[in-house]
């Protein structure tokens, strides 16, 4: 039997060897080395200048964004239903309360228009999430958020290298969260960073990145001894995982040209096939600059749904549902304040497939996913004449 065509391949480069092999050779695995430093200058640029701290994961850049704006007992933060559990999670473990928000039709990503509604003097954060790495209506959610005194944490993890009016997403909120997971565009395995748009919270961030010690101003020479002077855990990242991720980084303009190629592709091959099936394609609207972290597709009912994951398989490709609606989760049940009811969440939650999407998925390899989609059993909508 031959092989399925997987969702996703990680990918190591020659220059990641390289770097990784160099990282060993500094004699410097521990956090902050030199690559450390070098995705520090590389990602700031790249979310609009904001200070960047790379961490273990976009969890614990999320948590320590929690433990950065003091959440806790009593707090509201307004989240999207349909996200990761770590958007909401990181907020739970400080013991705030999420309020889950319904998402948009167009773009699946938390509705704008409903966070007058969900807003009270309890609400102490609001956390889009830029899903696939299209932009949320920053310019509205800002202003509702400015006006009520809220802060705004981007959960950034799909949106590295994507824009809103032309002003790059991790950019928008006092805090921005990247992910370097095995599945994200850019990755080290397990990483990410913590996106800094405030300088003033520069320093308490070093410190709770650093056990809740003084350290990183210690080996600037700032203090002649360090201590315990804060909350905080263990969230800096080996300096080898910053190697393999500084290869990518430098290599970000032929991973989004590959990717930007692959999603077109899908886009233009599948429309006639996605119309007479009542199927819909993914929507960028034409102020966002996607950075084609998914392709993820509408089937019109969760029967179709199933029926084409199947189909797919049988045929030896790997596409895949998306999240589960938070709300309706076990955690989400129990921790979740009022209201609860996401229609949107969970229509998109039960009909939504994704395709694989990778810098190194080959011309042939696409080929074979969009006829192995062409030939699933789904029906014509378009009535017999
Ligand atoms: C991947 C992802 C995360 C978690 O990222 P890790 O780096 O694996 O912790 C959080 N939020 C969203 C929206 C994600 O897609």
């Amino acid at each position: 039997m031959k092989t399925a065509l997987p969702f996703n391949r990680p990918m190591v480069s020659e220059v990641g060897f390289a770097y990784l092999r160099q990282a060993v050779d500094n004699m410097h695995l521990s956090g902050d080395g030199p690559f450390t430093r070098r995705c520090h200058e590389r990602l700031s640029p790249m979310v609009g200048g904001g200070k960047v701290l790379l961490t273990t994961s976009c969890t614990h850049a999320l948590e320590m964004a929690a433990l950065l704006l003091k959440v806790g007992p009593g707090d509201e933060v307004i989240v999207p239903s349909f996200t990761f559990v770590s958007t909401v999670n990181a907020f739970v473990l400080r013991g705030a309360t999420p309020v889950f928000a319904d998402v948009r039709s167009d773009t699946f990503n938390l509705d704008e228009r409903l966070l007058a509604k969900l807003i009270t003097p309890r609400t102490r954060v609001i956390v889009p999430v830029h899903y696939a790495g299209v932009a949320c209506e920053m310019d509205a959610i800002l202003r509702i958020a400015n006006a009520a005194g809220v802060a705004v944490v981007e959960d950034n993890a799909h949106g590295l290298c994507g824009a809103y009016h032309g002003r790059p997403l991790g950019s928008f909120g006092v805090l921005a969260t990247q992910s370097f997971h095995e599945t994200k565009n850019f990755s080290c395995g397990e990483g990410g960073a913590l996106v800094l748009n405030d300088p003033t919270m520069f320093d308490p961030a070093e410190i709770i990145r650093e056990k809740g010690t003084n350290r990183s101003r210690f080996f600037r020479g700032q203090v002649d001894k360090y201590t315990w002077v804060g909350l905080g855990s263990s969230y800096l990242p080996s300096d080898a995982l910053a190697a393999l991720l500084l290869a990518q980084l430098e290599d970000a303009e032929a991973i989004q040209h590959r990717r930007r190629v692959l999603w077109q592709k899908y886009h233009t091959s599948l429309g006639d096939w996605a119309a007479d099936r009542g199927v819909t394609l993914p929507f960028v609207p034409s102020h966002c600059d996607s950075p084609h972290h998914l392709f993820a597709m509408l089937a019109p009912s969760l029967n179709a749904r199933q029926a084409m994951l199947a189909d797919l398989k049988a045929a030896g490709v790997t596409a895949t549902f998306h999240y589960v609606p938070l709300h309706l989760s076990e955690m989400g049940q129990q921790y979740g304040g009022r209201p609860r009811q996401c229609l949107v969440t969970e229509s998109i939650s039960d009909r939504l497939i994704r395709l694989p999407l990778f810098y190194g998925l080959t011309d042939t390899e696409q080929e074979t996913v969009i006829r192995a989609v062409q030939n699933t059993s789904l029906k014509s909508v378009r009535k017999a004449a």
